[in-house]
Formats: C-alpha cells, sequence, structure tokens
C-alpha cells in the first residue's frame, strides 16, 4: 500500500500517453503549428504495462489514461487490453478530446474500456474552432454519440472560458442532461502555455450563470478523492465544479502522475519529478518501485496555487496529463 507523509492512501495512478494532440486548445498548448514535431521519447507501452503492473501489486486501484490526446497514441487498445487482462476489477478510464472516439471506441470497448471523460467546451462550431483552432465540434459530437451508444460510462469537462463559452453553460448542461451523463464545469487554471488574454470564471461565478436556466440548484454530497464538488437540480440530475483554485481537495488527494517520457509527479501544481525511464529501459522493476514510493513520501501536502510568486508547475496540462 502507498502512503504518503501527510498519511494519504495513494491508490490513483494518471499516465500522460503522448505530449502530442491533435488539436491547439487555447487554455492548454502553445503557439505551435499543427505539423509541428514534438519531440518525444515515448516508453513503449511493454515498458509502461511493467510500471502498471508494479502499481497495481502496490495497492493502485484506479487508472486514467490521458495526454495529450491518448487517442493518438497507436495501438492503445493493445495498452488497455494488457492492463485489463491483468486487474479486469480496477477503474481504467480515459481522458480524451474525442476527435478520433468515432472509429476508436468499438475497439476499445473491445479492449475492455469502459469509461471516459471527453472534453467538450462548447455546443457553436465557431466557437469549437476558435477554442481548438480547428474546425472539430460535428466530429467530436459524432464521437460521444458513438460512445454512447455503445454504453461507455461518460463524462464531460468543459473548462469555462469569459467571453467566450460562459454564455452556453446552460445549453452544455442541457446537452449534457439529454444525453445523460454528468458534465463538470472546470476553473480554468493560468499556466505559461495558455493564450495570454484568456481568463476564466470561479465556481461561484458558474453557479450564477447556471442559475439563469435552472434558478434552483442544490448542493450535493462532495465525493472523496475527487476535486469535483456536486451540485443537484430539482429533477434530481447531478453535474459538477471543478475549482482547482482552492486546495480543500488536497487533504484527500490519492493521485501520483506518470508522463509519457516516464517522470512521475507527485502533484499537478509543482515541478518536482523524478524519472523512472532508466529503470523501465532496464526492467529494473524492484528500483522503479523505489523511485515510486520516494515520489509517494515526496508528495506536498498541498497545491499552494498561486500565479503571483509564480509556486506553480511551469508544465502545462497537454505535457503532465490533465
Ligand atoms: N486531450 C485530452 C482532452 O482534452 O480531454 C486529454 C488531455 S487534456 C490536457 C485533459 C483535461 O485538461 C481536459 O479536460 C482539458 O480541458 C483540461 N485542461 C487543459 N488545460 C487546462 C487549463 N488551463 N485549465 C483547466 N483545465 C485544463
Ligand atoms: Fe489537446 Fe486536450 Fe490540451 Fe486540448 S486540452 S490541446 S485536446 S491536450
Amino acid at each position: 500500500m502507498l502512503i504518503d507523509s501527510f498519511d494519504r492512501h495513494i491508490n490513483y495512478l494518471r499516465i500522460s500517453l503522448t505530449q502530442t494532440c491533435n488539436f491547439r486548445c487555447l487554455y492548454c498548448m502553445p503557439k505551435l503549428p499543427f505539423d509541428a514535431k514534438v519531440e518525444e521519447k515515448l516508453l513503449s507501452f511493454e515498458e509502461l504495462f511493467l510500471f502498471v503492473k508494479a502499481c497495481i501489486d502496490e495497492g493502485i486501484n484506479k487508472i486514467r489514461i490521458t495526454g495529450g490526446e491518448p487517442l493518438l497514441r497507436q495501438d492503445l487498445e493493445v495498452f488497455i487490453k494488457m492492463i485489463y487482462d491483468y486487474a479486469p476489477q480496477i477503474d481504467l478510464a480515459i481522458t480524451t478530446n474525442a476527435f478520433l472516439l468515432e472509429e476508436k471506441a468499438s475497439v476499445l470497448k473491445e479492449a475492455g474500456l469502459k469509461r471516459m471523460n471527453i472534453s467538450l467546451d462548447t455546443l457553436d462550431p465557431k466557437k469549437a474552432k476558435k477554442i481548438a483552432q480547428k474546425d472539430v465540434l460535428e466530429q467530436v459530437l459524432r464521437g460521444i454519440q458513438k460512445a454512447k451508444e455503445l454504453g461507455f460510462f461518460i463524462k464531460l469537462n468543459t473548462v469555462v472560458l469569459k467571453g467566450i463559452n460562459d454564455d452556453e453553460l446552460v445549453l452544455l448542461l442541457d446537452y449534457a442532461k439529454n444525453l445523460g451523463v454528468q458534465i463538470r464545469f472546470i476553473e480554468f487554471m493560468e499556466n505559461h502555455h495558455a493564450y495570454g488574454q484568456l481568463k476564466g470564471l470561479n465556481s461561484t461565478e458558474i453557479l450564477t450563470l447556471l442559475k439563469q436556466g435552472y434558478p434552483t440548484i442544490y448542493e450535493d454530497e462532495k465525493p472523496i478523492n475527487s476535486p469535483v464538488s456536486l451540485y443537484r437540480l430539482e429533477d434530481g440530475y447531478k453535474f459538477g465544479i471543478i475549482d482547482p483554485h482552492s486546495d480543500k481537495f488536497c487533504n484527500s488527494c490519492n493521485r501520483i502522475r506518470l508522463t509519457a517520457e516516464g517522470f512521475l509527479i507527485p502533484c499537478l501544481y509543482f515541478d518536482e519529478a523524478l524519472s523512472i525511464k532508466k529503470a523501465l529501459k532496464q526492467k529494473d522493476i524492484p528500483e522503479a518501485v523505489k523511485i515510486l514510493k520516494q515520489v509517494v513520501i515526496n508528495k506536498p501536502e498541498k497545491n499552494k496555487w498561486s500565479v503571483a510568486d509564480n509556486e506553480t508547475s511551469s508544465r502545462a496540462f497537454y505535457q503532465t496529463g490533465g
């Protein structure tokens, strides 16, 4: 069992499979041209799987595959199947922008995947093009539809941006409600890669806008081990708001992250990381587990979110795995 210095039980591993992405979301990616080659020395699925097995043996029972865009990683379904076959009981999920989902959903299902979080910031094609810097909406919606038809358990993620999609929150909530899936509105997290003028809305502002469509919103019970605060409409539909600017989630944080190049990161908000790449290349699993335990011990108590004094990580989410 992995226990950190603040007595938190670490049972959740998030794996970024690539920094590469087929979108250039304003809030996430730097101004790279779409055809820019990102130099990445990726760990192979075999190497990653050696580590995943060791983590599961150490008590990890929840794994999320993210990126960059994880569906860009060739044969992703092979990796999913390796994990599923080893430990079908673990909670295995991916986070995706859904652009390639229509074609990939079936093989992912066959490989054993059941859950996915899908990013959907707008239902307006022009705004989607502005945010992703590519005409993506139609294909994303087809991907969502396909995943729904195949019976995936889906959650939608929406980053709320002032003057861009903040006039659409009720529409987005209605879309999710009609689809029978939960939507979570995420406060924009400032970072060095986001486009300069972007501003987010805080959770109170998000709730105020939602109340224009749904005047009665109840606070629901806060799930443990999750940064989300849940709310309930009068008809029982539940949605979430993720407010990372507060540190109220930190005392129950149960996660560590592995980047595509083999860095283990104890907290999204800090630069500290240790590499397990050499250990995995040498198939030295005891060494990789030793480093894992060191990273767990190093896990900071709180995110210390602070834009003013630049204490937060300079890594963007597409690098760390959001
Ligand atoms: N490409 C996939 C996607 O977009 O779903 C997975 C990786 S993406 C980095 C994971 C999540 O991070 C997405 O839901 C995205 O909206 C969120 N994200 C990225 N940058 C963010 C930021 N600056 N503030 C808040 N959320 C952000
Ligand atoms: Fe790509 Fe996801 Fe970042 Fe958008 S949020 S640029 S889809 S990694």
